[in-house]
């Protein structure tokens, strides 16, 4: 373009604006523009403001941070200034009931107050923290409940705060539970604690016969401490127990006082249970919580399922042999793994469940010994029978009635069962000559059929 043209449009242009009707239309225009571009400026500015300055974090239900956090969050916090007491109260809570039950029906219960769902501003060491608790009605998770996330959100300045409030968090997790063992059911597809935390049961109050316990115990203590060893040779870091004996011999006590004695949980899942089937089992076993003995108790129904199997093709929706070698075999979700097997039927076991990581150790758990019977005794009666003659008439009467020894007529002796022991004992608490006078009670009652 030349000069001379150049002039001449710049002299139209200016001809325009000074048109005071073209001018205005313009001028609201453009204002309008800028308004747009300023609006989507500042969604922009603040999204990136967001994304820059702020910092979040999610935790889902199916974390086993997600109890800990609402714990924490639920922990009164002293609030100094005018501000931090209006800006940081949490109004809304919801309430989370917590039931032990027994045979007889629920027996007590505890109620724990959570932050509600929505959103929460809390204040934290020098850091304010949005709480935002959310259902997602849509989205569901293994156990067909709502998906249900918390997210955390502070300055990006402030970031560093979350490392404390999860170790908090965490601390506050291992107070409530302290001296207590959790035991874990399953419920759906997840291990879910049953009921509330138990008291610790020593393991002084579990009499095996002489050695099984210490043996057991030692083992276990051994295979915790040499996890390198395993990793070094590439063996996987498992170890399996198979406790065989009739009921009432204590196995499920001391597999708890074990793990009280551990600072471990127990995941506990009944193999004759109608519902768990194979991949439920293998899924579980997946996602053990941390620190967890496995319980399998009653794993000869995997093995009576296998024989059904063969003669009628089909024996419900149960766990199956291979199911049960697959899901022992599988991945396991620590680094480490104790499991426990219990059955009373160990005639119906297959050898190939005696394998290295399957079961390393098979224990029999049987019937009381005059061993166990004065143990017992002596939890029982020792601070009233101090100089012991009490226990010696005791076990002579059920020497006498044939409970330890064999019978004279080569026929199986009458045996007893500690948990019968204990029965008696319980019904005679401080009367230690009534245990003597009823001690008949324990031969077993023959059940004509
Ligand atoms: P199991 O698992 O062998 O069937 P449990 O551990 O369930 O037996 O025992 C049933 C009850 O009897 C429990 O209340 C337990 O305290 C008591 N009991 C059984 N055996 C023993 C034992 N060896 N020492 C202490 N208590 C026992």
């Amino acid at each position: 373009m030349s000069e001379a043209s150049a002039t001449q449009s710049l002299l139209n242009v200016n001809a325009l604006l000074d048109n005071p009707v073209f001018a205005g239309g313009f001028g609201l225009a453009s204002l309008g523009a800028a308004l747009a571009m300023a609006r989507r400026g500042a969604i922009a500015g603040a999204g990136m403001i967001r994304r820059r300055l702020l910092v979040n974090v999610e935790i889902s239900k199916q974390d086993p941070a997600y109890p800990w956090v609402l714990a924490w969050l639920s922990q009164p916090r002293p609030q100094t200034s005018f501000l931090a007491k209006r800006l940081t109260r949490i109004n809304k809570l919801s309430v989370a009931t917590a039931t032990s039950t027994t045979p007889n029906g629920p027996t007590r219960a505890s109620f724990f107050l959570q932050p509600g769902y929505g959103r929460h501003i809390i204040k934290y060491k020098h850091a304010y923290i949005s709480v935002n608790r959310e259902k997602q009605a849509t989205a569901r998770s293994n156990t067909g409940e709502p998906h249900e996330t918390v997210e955390l959100t502070t300055l990006y300045a402030h970031r560093h705060i979350f490392e404390d409030v999860f170790t908090e968090a965490r601390q506050i997790a291992l107070q409530a539970n302290e001296g207590k063992t959790v035991v874990y059911s399953v419920r759906n597809f997840d291990w879910t604690p049953l009921g509330e935390p138990k008291r610790k049961r020593p393991l002084t109050s579990v009499v095996l016969d002489e050695g099984i316990k210490e043996g057991i115990v030692g083992d276990v203590k051994d295979f915790l401490q040499r996890q390198k060893w395993y990793i070094d040779r590439g063996i996987p870091y498992r170890r399996g127990y198979l406790l065989h004996g009739p009921p009432g011999s204590g196995k499920t006590s001391f597999i708890q006082a074990l793990a009280g004695e551990l600072d471990y949980s127990v995941a506990m899942v009944n193999l004759s249970e109608i519902g768990v089937t194979d991949d439920k089992l293998a899924f579980l076993l997946t996602k053990l919580p941390e620190r967890t003995i496995l319980l399998l108790e009653d794993v000869d129904s995997a093995f009576v399922n296998r024989k059904a199997r063969g003669s009628d093709g089909y024996s419900g929706p149960t766990v199956t042999f291979s199911g049960l070698l697959n899901a022992l075999d599988g991945l396991s979700a620590g680094e480490e793994r104790i499991a426990f097997l219990t059955t009373n039927h160990i005639e119906l076991l297959d050898p190939a469940l005696i394998r290295p990581g399957r079961v390393d150790m098979m224990i029999r758990i049987g019937e009381a010994t005059r061993h166990q019977a004065g143990r017992m005794w002596d939890n029982f009666y020792g601070d009233v029978d101090q100089d012991g003659s009490g226990k010696a008439r005791f076990l002579n009467k059920l020497d006498s009635l044939g409970l330890f020894g064999s019978s004279e007529d080569g026929a199986p002796p009458p045996r007893t069962s500690t948990a019968a022991i204990q029965g008696l004992f319980l019904f005679n608490k401080d009367n230690m000559e009534g245990s003597i006078d009823m001690a008949e009670a324990l031969i077993p009652q023959k059940i004509e059929g």
